[in-house]
C-alpha cells in the first residue's frame, strides 16, 4: 500500500468474483481471462474474506459477479449466507438458465432468497453477446431486478426505445451503460461529446444526475418506466491529494477474488485488509452535480 485508505462513509462496496465462469464472450469483458485457469479458486476463502470484510464494515453492499454467479446456485447460496442481513446485495448475471438449472429452479432459488437480495442485474444487451432467459421469467420473480444494458458497436434512439419498451411489462428499470474502457476522468462529465447522451435525451425525459470523482448516473422517465446512463472509469481507486498535502488511495470498491484474495482495485492491485481496517471513511457523494 502506498497511501492510506479512504472511502465512503459505511465502506466500500465489496464485489465478489464468483469461482464460476459464464459461457458468453462479451466483446467488452474484462473478467473473462479470469476464469482461464481456476486451479486456486476457493469458495471455502471467497466465504472467510466475506465474513471478514462484512464484519468490519457491516452497512456496506456487497455485488456479486463474475463469471456467473448463478451458475452454481448451491456455492451461490453459501455465500449470501456467509454475508449478514445488515447488507444490501446485488447479483450481476445473465440468468442463465439454459445450462445446469431449469428456468423453475431459478426462480424458486431467487424467490427464497428474496430477503436477502436488494436487486438482481440482469445483463441484457442491444446486439445478443448473452445467451438470454425468457423475458417472461421476469413475471415470476419476487426479488427486485434491473437490466443493465452496455452500449457497444452500433445503437440509435429507436433501438434504445424498443429495448426500453421490451422491458415494460414487468416495469423493469433498464441502466444503459457506456463501454468503460473509453471513460477517462477528462470525458467522464464531457455531456457536450457524448452522442449517448443526446441519443437518450431525444427520447427520454431527464429527471435528475448525480455522481462522484469516478462514476455518474443520468436518469430519465418513459412515461413512468425508469432509464438511467451510467458511466464509470475503468478502475476504482483514486488518489488524491488534500488540501494540507496529505495523499490518499480513495476505494470506490474492495474486490474478494476468486482465491478469497483482497484487491483494492480492478487493475490486480493486491490489498491487506488490516490496512483496509485502518481506512478514513467520508461522505460519498463528494461531487454532485445538482
Ligand atoms: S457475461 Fe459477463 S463475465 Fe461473461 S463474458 Fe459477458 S461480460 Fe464477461
Amino acid at each position: 500500500m502506498s497511501n492510506p485508505f479512504k472511502t465512503r462513509t459505511g465502506g466500500a462496496t465489496v464485489t465478489v468474483f464468483a469461482p464460476y465462469d459464464c459461457n458468453n464472450h462479451c466483446p467488452f469483458c474484462i473478467n473473462k481471462e479470469e476464469y482461464a485457469d481456476t486451479s486456486d479458486f476457493s469458495l471455502e476463502k471467497i466465504i472467510n474474506s466475506i465474513r471478514e470484510v462484512g464484519a468490519f464494515t457491516p452497512y456496506c453492499d456487497f455485488a456479486f459477479t463474475g463469471g456467473e454467479p448463478m451458475a452454481n446456485l448451491e456455492s451461490l447460496q453459501l455465500m449470501l449466507d456467509a454475508v449478514a442481513p445488515t447488507h444490501r446485495v446485488f447479483i450481476n448475471t445473465t440468468l442463465p438458465v439454459m445450462n445446469d438449472y431449469s428456468e423453475d429452479e431459478v426462480v424458486a432459488f431467487l424467490n427464497r432468497n428474496k430477503d436477502k437480495i436488494t436487486c438482481v442485474n440482469v445483463s441484457r444487451h442491444l446486439h445478443k453477446y448473452v445467451e438470454e432467459s425468457r423475458d417472461e421469467l421476469f413475471g415470476r420473480l419476487e426479488v427486485p431486478v434491473r437490466v443493465n444494458c452496455v452500449l457497444f458497436h452500433t445503437h440509435s434512439p429507436q433501438r434504445m426505445l424498443e429495448f426500453v419498451r421490451r422491458f415494460e411489462p414487468w416495469n423493469i428499470p433498464i441502466q444503459f451503460r457506456a463501454d468503460y474502457t473509453k471513460t477517462t476522468p477528462e470525458n467522464l462529465y464531457d455531456e457536450a461529446a457524448d452522442d449517448i447522451l443526446w441519443e437518450l435525451r431525444s427520447v427520454f425525459r431527464p429527471t435528475e444526475m448525480e455522481g462522484c470523482r469516478i462514476r455518474c448516473n443520468y436518469e430519465f422517465l418513459d412515461g413512468k418506466h425508469v432509464v438511467s446512463y451510467h458511466k464509470t472509469l475503468p478502475y476504482s481507486t483514486m488518489t488524491v491529494t488534500d488540501g494540507e498535502g496529505r495523499t490518499y488511495d480513495i476505494l470506490y470498491d474492495v474486490l474478494i477474488k476468486q482465491n478469497g484474495d483482497f484487491h483494492s482495485d480492478w487493475t490486480g492491485v493486491l490489498m491487506n485488509l488490516e490496512d483496509y481496517k485502518k481506512v478514513i471513511f467520508e461522505p460519498y457523494d463528494l461531487h454532485r452535480i445538482y
